[in-house]
């Protein structure tokens, strides 16, 4: 016991303390959803973001008549940002509702589903291996039937993924 506590102080990590801000070592290779894969695929991205929003986003854009127009008084500030396309809208608007709710991933949302909703909350800017994984148990830690997923199960979640359009980037970081 004393030597093993001796030999272990030296290099251990302190990363649950720092494990945010000062991670000394690579955070591993980044992600993000491909749009071109899409494209190819003849997949509809705006579709498939459009999927996830929430009930009630849903349920609102189904009725035409009633667009939440009051709600949202987004200005299409024409001058400065360029036009986003469909998909990029549906994104944004998923990020700033839909995915601040808590039943956006659960612990019985499968794995790569809670990477795409992951990346598309994160408005599908590069995020590094770490980060989904911590963002991922963040989310599976809710709930009545909590869990937690090694990072070693994401590695081959995301090297084996087909269907999301999900790829590696380099980090912007
Ligand atoms: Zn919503």
């Amino acid at each position: 016991m004393s030597t093993r506590a001796a030999l272990s102080s030296r290099n251990r990590h302190p990363a649950s303390s720092l494990s945010e801000s000062a991670l000394p070592t690579a955070q591993g290779p980044s992600y993000a959803i491909d749009p071109t894969w899409y494209e190819q695929q003849k997949v509809s991205l705006e579709a498939a973001v459009h999927a996830r929003r929430c009930i009630s986003c849903q349920a609102a854009s189904n009725k035409k008549d009633t667009t939440p127009a009051s709600r949202s008084s987004r200005a299409p500030a024409k001058g400065k940002t360029p036009a986003l396309s469909g998909w990029q809208l549906e994104m944004r608007a998923l990020s700033e509702d839909c995915a601040q709710k808590q039943d956006y991933v659960t612990a019985d949302t499968p794995l790569i589903e809670a990477v795409f909703r992951t990346l598309l909350a994160n408005e599908n800017r590069p995020t590094a291996f770490q980060h989904l994984v911590e963002q991922i148990n963040q989310r599976y830690a809710v709930g009545e039937m909590p869990k937690d997923v090694a990072p070693s199960t994401l590695e081959r979640v995301l090297a084996r993924q087909r269907t999301y359009g999900i790829k590696q980037v380099e980090s912007s970081e």
